[in-house]
């Protein structure tokens, strides 16, 4: 796989952007490097990803947990429209354990993160400690 300095430049820019659009608030960028994100993506690394990333890495790479694959843009935005459709929730103690540290806290308590380091991001549910730990600039549920 080779691939210039530019197309990586380009989709590293465009990692940045989906940040910002996703969550509609301005995403500054962190400074220096994440290391919640290198212990994330050492976790995270090797599961299944789409037909496209496999094809094609130079992309965006976006995962979104508690569920277990990478997905591109067009796949993850037809993915969110199905589940958007037939969504019945997790179930009360998923939705109340933390994707990190896999703890159960109080219902309501998790607080909904995007961590993105390079092409990758990461949308998940922290719980205070986690996201103390982690140091995230974190969204505040709407
Ligand atoms: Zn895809
Ligand atoms: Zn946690």
């Amino acid at each position: 796989m080779t691939a210039t300095t530019d197309q990586v430049r380009a989709a590293q820019a465009e990692a940045r952007k989906l940040t910002t659009t996703a969550l509609g608030i301005p995403v500054k960028p962190a400074p220096g490097p994440a290391p919640a994100m290198d212990e994330f993506l050492d976790r995270f690394k090797e599961l299944e990803r789409c037909p496209h990333l496999a094809a094609r890495p130079i992309q965006p790479w976006m995962l979104v947990l508690p569920w277990q694959t990478w997905r591109c843009q067009p796949c993850l935005r037809e993915w969110a429209q199905k589940e958007a459709r037939t969504w019945t929730g997790f179930g009360a103690v998923e939705e109340a354990t933390c994707d990190r540290c896999r703890q159960y806290v109080e219902a309501g308590r998790l607080t909904p993160a995007m961590l993105r380091s390079d092409l990758w991001i990461i949308q998940c549910s922290l719980c205070k400690r986690c996201e103390r730990e982690m140091g995230t600039k974190t969204a505040a549920p709407r």
